[in-house]
């Protein structure tokens, strides 16, 4: 069965590009080109994924995706924003997308997100995520570990989220700086490992090691069981 995928987006270079790439790969795509369209087109169909821009004409895709979370909990959206700063993505998570890109982005990035949202079961879009006893309130940014609160910054929070989003993945750190920093990796910047660093030393005061160091790959989010089976 095909899968639909709604694209809301007044870029038309962008939506045409995507709608076609999209389109070759298989799926059924209907395209949107301002917010009161995409509203229509929301409210209408029976969607399998959303790709959502951010700035809209008529209304912007952040009011939009609040509309449409008061009814549709689950139907998975993937926000595209040009906005970088850490607080927009917590607000734009914290409204109910699943997951963001930031413009430009690679087509197979956007494929490879769209892929990843539609296998992923519908209870991730829950105000709460949780993984390997860690839980992240995403309304009140309360993290736990087994119980215990863990007081982080706005970009240790940012960072453990897309590590929880992506468990057991290997994520380099090009792609952690690019979703959590918006930026490309310099292959000199030690930000990242600061805050690695900074987010295990938090974590770890309540148990093992999850954020694993592959030499010369990035890192994993794991269990430690799960860390010795797999060698
Ligand atoms: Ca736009």
């Amino acid at each position: 069965m095909s899968i639909k995928v709604l694209l809301v987006e007044d870029e038309r270079d962008l939506a045409d590009f995507v709608t076609r790439g999209l389109r070759e790969e298989g799926y059924v795509v209907e395209a949107a080109a301002d917010g009161v369209a995409g509203w229509h087109f929301l409210k209408r169909g029976q969607w399998d994924a959303v790709i959502l821009d951010w700035g809209l004409p008529g209304t912007d895709g952040l009011t939009l995706l609040t509309q449409f979370r008061a009814k549709d909990k689950t139907t998975p959206v993937l926000l595209l924003t040009a906005r970088d700063a850490v607080p927009d993505r917590v607000r734009g998570l914290d409204s109910g997308a699943d997951d963001y890109l930031c413009k430009p982005f690679a087509f197979d990035e956007l494929l490879a997100r769209i892929r990843a949202l539609v296998r992923r079961p519908s209870q991730s879009t829950a105000r709460t995520i949780e993984q390997l006893g860690v839980t992240v309130d995403l309304e009140t940014h309360r993290a736990e570990r087994d119980g215990a609160k863990l007081e982080l910054t706005a970009k240790e929070l940012a960072l453990l989220v897309f590590f929880m989003r992506h468990p057991r993945q290997v994520l380099t750190r090009n792609r952690i700086y690019e979703q959590v920093w918006d930026e490309r990796y310099d292959g000199i910047s030690n930000t990242l490992e600061v805050h690695v660093k900074e987010l295990r030393r938090k974590l770890e005061a309540h148990g093992p090691r999850l954020i694993h160091t592959l030499r010369g790959q990035g890192y994993r989010f794991e269990s430690a069981d799960e860390d010795e089976d797999a060698r």
